[in-house]
């Protein structure tokens, strides 16, 4: 069983009003061509926060138009690096300045925890507007020595405009991840959030303007991904689409850009990260980062460590202990400080997440803690560990994207590299242990992005960030997120006259 908070403070905290709901394109909130709106539901209850605009097809016409016009003859791919990051940082101030209203909003439409948003979700983007800010002006190109009589050099330019497809676990962290480094490029852009978050990322366009952004540069399309994401992806004046959502869409992406104008693509899709302990680990750390791995942020993050891999040695130990610490976690209201866990982002959500957990348990796994929706009303579930979990059972084998834990026990470091590897996935993995060659020796025998020793969710803005295999290609984060909005272009010259004769 998790734990109720005794806290009060949910209920008094004043909730924001909703400030904006329509469409932004070239620079105005605009109603959809349709008329059509969509619920956007608040999880702790299920009831609705808004009507969004349902931007489709048409809509996403008029918001590649403005970014096409924008980039094409508009000043921002034009002014100079430095001046496109000092509004940047000026855009990045503004967040600051709106910072509970944002971290409120995040919380009531995706449950997140407010307290988190708070101190990093919504600061940490601010942070990373400002680390591209600093790299606008410093993005350069290079001289080439050539082997014949000619002199060359390359300029490194913006790919165009972008269509950035959003998800709803991290809608802020993932909005700036993703637009940030685009626009210090000097890119223009349609950014679609997910249709169960649309609410902080309309505000942020509306503080893009405030900030001095031209119309046009950022034009955010809320709607549903089959209508307002499928027309992006197809569209033929869309020069580039980083997409991070699940594996399945990432595919349809893919079609989508293949189909039309051949759109160069970058995909973060879904993980089930290993997590393996050794037996010389210290118990109670090891059984602290195993929690937060896969209990941080409700389990709705991608490179949750979803599998946990425990040396035999202190296997009953780890799976005592971290029984005890899931049963104490204290689930309820996100806006409540004493709360660990908020509700899953939404119903479809809560209810794929039960009947994994139902699946687990056909599959012969054995519930050791949690399994059941906690509380009466919103769509909470108790931190759950599944003990007895093989590779080819479905809980071990998708991304459930809720607080599922699968607890395996191994001998030897081989048959860890091995059974770590064992998934279509790479996008993350964790080691525990003191032991310095079998730390290198994993780290470097386990296909996936990021590799985190004796951490877990140790992220940077420094630090490049993306799949292997089946989890997409392309990072995000660091300088190398650049690269995903520019390209080279090669300008020769002889350097003599008439070289050719
Ligand atoms: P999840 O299953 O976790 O909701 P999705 O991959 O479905 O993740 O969603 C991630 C983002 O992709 C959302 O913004 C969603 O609207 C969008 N999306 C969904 N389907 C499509 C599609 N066919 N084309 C483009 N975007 C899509």
């Amino acid at each position: 069983m998790a734990t109720h908070s005794n806290g009060t403070s949910a209920n008094e905290f004043k909730l924001p009003e909703i400030k904006f709901t329509k469409l932004f394109i070239n620079g105005e909130f605009v109603d959809s061509i349709s008329g059509k709106t969509f619920e956007t539901i608040d999880p702790r209850n299920g009831e609705v926060i808004a009507r969004i605009a349902a931007g489709d097809k048409e809509d996403v016409d008029l918001a590649v138009k403005a970014a096409r016009e924008a980039f094409d003859h508009g000043k921002w791919p034009r002014m100079s690096g430095f001046e496109r990051g000092k509004i940047m940082h000026k855009f990045a101030d503004l967040i600051e300045q709106h910072l509970e209203e944002l971290a409120a909003l995040d919380s009531m439409d995706g449950g997140k925890l407010f307290f988190f948003n708070k101190v990093l979700d919504i600061p940490g983007s601010a942070e990373t507007l400002r680390y591209y800010a600093g790299a606008a002006d410093k993005i350069h190109g290079e001289t080439l020595k050539m082997s014949s009589a000619y002199h060359a050099y390359t300029l490194r330019e913006p790919i165009g405009v972008v269509g950035h497809i959003i998800p709803w676990n991290f809608p802020t962290v993932m909005f700036f991840m993703k637009v940030s480094p685009a626009l210090a490029v000097g890119c223009t852009m349609i950014v679609k959030p997910a249709e169960q978050t649309p609410l902080s990322a309309l505000y942020y366009a509306h503080l893009a303007k405030l900030a001095g952004i031209p119309d046009g540069v950022i034009n955010v399309v809320t709607g549903f991904g089959s209508t307002a994401g499928a027309a992006i992806c197809s569209h033929m004046d869309v020069d580039k689409i980083s997409f991070t959502g699940s594996t399945e869409v990432g595919r349809l992406v893919m079609q989508a850009a293949a189909t039309s104008n051949l759109k160069a693509v970058s995909l973060e899709l879904g993980g089930k990260s290993p997590l393996i302990i050794f037996d010389d680990a210290d118990v109670d750390m090891a059984v602290e980062l195993a929690h937060l791995a896969i209990f941080f942020n409700k389990g709705e993050i991608c490179v949750a460590g979803s599998r946990v891999y425990v040396q035999e040695g202190i296997y009953d130990e780890f799976v005592r202990k971290s029984a005890e610490k899931a049963k104490r976690r204290v689930v309820g209201d996100p806006f409540d400080p004493h709360v660990e866990q908020g509700p899953q982002v939404d119903k479809k959500q809560f209810e794929k997440i039960l009947a994994y957990i139902e699946h687990g348990k056909k599959e012969g796994a054995t519930l050791l803690t949690g399994g059941k929706p906690f509380g009466d009303k919103g769509y909470y579930i108790e931190p759950t560990i599944f003990t007895d979990v093989k590779e080819d059972m479905l809980i071990a084998k998708d991304e459930i994207f809720g607080p599922v834990m699968s607890l395996m026990k191994f001998k030897t470091v081989d048959e860890a590299i091995e059974r770590g590897n064992k998934t279509r996935y790479g996008l993350a993995a964790g080691i525990v242990t003191k032991d310095l060659n079998v730390a290198n020796r994993v780290s470097r025998s386990i296909r996936a992005g990021v590799i985190w020793i004796n951490c877990y969710f140790a992220f940077d803005r420094d630090c490049p960030y993306g799949g292997y295999k089946m989890s997409g290609f392309g990072r995000d984060m660091g300088l190398h997120a650049l690269d995903k909005y520019l390209q080279t272009k090669s300008v020769v010259t002889p350097l003599y006259d008439s070289p050719w004769l």
